[in-house]
């Protein structure tokens, strides 16, 4: 009668198994399609990509360095002008604009990931403050997990950020080809994130858009912060209202629009922990409805019962991230206290002496195989200001 129970269990726990991957695979497939159209939608709206690979970029009109309030910037590679730059490849396309791989024509090992942002668009869109956002809190943050902005230049029609390249990939990719990372890797990625986290936070910079398409690899392996362009500062005890960033991974404060401080980066990497270890996400709803994946946020993960894979010390983690009430959540500056990263050296990773989980495949500096990102579809056709630049005299 037990040994019958017990292959009845062990049965329904193999299906449950099978059922889940199955459904955490397909999730994964359809993630991947959907940024795929995404990627192509904003494509279309952001211009022609393969127009501009065809134009050498000292073609266009003279590029001015960004005028004031960035000495830092300027000092760091003022000698540099957009048109000592060759495209190698696009690299992918955000929000707010395409980037792509560059080659310095007088040094051929340095290459570097040039964001160019449409202003017509921008102003379309009418994220012209986000994006000067985007720029001021890139030029504050000089940290080891955080991808560096270099510096800006702009035309008549664009704005440019030129960036380090991580030429590794996105986090995303390596969790599309995996069914889980594993605590050493799960861990080695989220302290990275924490310690980007612990230096943003502490000069109130939220990032407000963690998820795995935002983290990128560098050639070692490490990961690396991109994509400021949701990040907002507020001042001590202040508190953002704006709704922004990705359903899946959105804090609760955030989706009910109740106002919302750092603790909000701490939920999403609650959920990115958690997707990390199981492969599969803490909150989507597996019909991808938004309304639904919404109503798992706002229930929380109380009576959630965690998939076996993911230990209970690091159950007690994702949970201490991700409970409801933001306050009550670790901060960035206590997470290296928990105790799911007793046997991590911090030091270790800080002084980049610790071996990374996954060495990404880059042969050379313009090798961009780990992006799939080929081409770009037609230009579209924005109003232009006839180069009238109101709005962007700090860029
Ligand atoms: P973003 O507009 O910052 O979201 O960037 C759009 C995409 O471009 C990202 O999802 C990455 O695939 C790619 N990308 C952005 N920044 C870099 C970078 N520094 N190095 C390599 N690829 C990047």
């Amino acid at each position: 009668m037990k040994s019958k129970s017990m292959r009845f269990r062990w049965m329904s726990n193999l299906k449950k198994w099978v059922v889940n991957n199955l459904c955490c695979v397909l999730r994964k497939k359809n993630k991947k399609r959907e940024r795929c159209e995404e990627m192509e939608t904003v494509g279309n709206e952001c211009g022609d990509i393969t127009a501009f690979s065809s134009i050498d970029l000292s073609t266009m009109p003279s590029a001015d360095p960004a005028p004031s309030g960035q000495a830092e910037l300027k000092t760091e590679m003022a000698k540099l002008k957009l048109e000592d730059l060759h495209i190698v490849t696009p690299l992918g396309v955000g929000g707010f604009g395409r980037v792509l791989l560059v080659q310095d024509k007088n040094n051929s090992n340095e290459t570097y990931a040039l964001k160019i942002l449409d202003k017509s668009h921008i102003l379309a869109i009418g994220q012209q403050k986000q994006v000067l956002n985007e720029k001021n809190i890139m030029a504050e943050l000089k940290a080891d997990f955080i991808v560096r902005l270099h510096r800006t230049f702009k035309d008549d029609e664009h704005l440019y950020m030129l960036m380090e390249p991580c030429l590794g990939g996105e986090l995303f990719t390596l969790l599309s080809e995996e069914m889980n990372l594993g605590d050493t890797a799960a861990k080695f990625y989220t302290a990275c994130i924490v310690d980007a986290f612990s230096f943003m936070h502490s000069r109130g910079i939220i990032h407000r858009d963690l998820k795995p398409e935002n983290v990128l690899l560098d050639t070692r392996g490490y990961a690396k912060l991109i994509d400021f362009g949701m990040a907002n500062k507020v001042m001590p005890g202040e508190k953002s209202r704006t709704r922004c960033g990705t359903v899946d991974y959105m804090a609760p404060e955030m989706v009910l629009k109740q106002g919302h401080d750092t603790a909000v980066d701490i939920w999403s990497l609650g959920a990115l922990v958690f997707e990390m270890l199981s492969g599969s996400s803490l909150f989507a709803d597996k019909d991808d409805n938004d309304m639904h994946t919404c109503n798992n946020i706002l229930e929380g993960i109380k009576d959630f019962v965690f998939p076996n894979e993911i230990s209970k010390i690091a159950e007690d983690f994702i949970r201490k991230l991700c409970r409801i009430n933001p306050v009550k959540r670790l901060t960035a500056q206590e997470i290296p206290m928990h105790g799911w990263f007793n046997d991590f050296q911090w030091e270790d990773l800080r002084g980049r002496t610790m071996e990374p989980p996954f060495v990404p495949k880059v042969t050379s500096s313009v090798d961009a195989s780990n992006f799939d990102c080929d081409s770009f579809s037609e230009e579209a056709d924005y109003p232009r200001n006839d180069g009238v630049t109101i709005w962007d005299p700090d860029f």
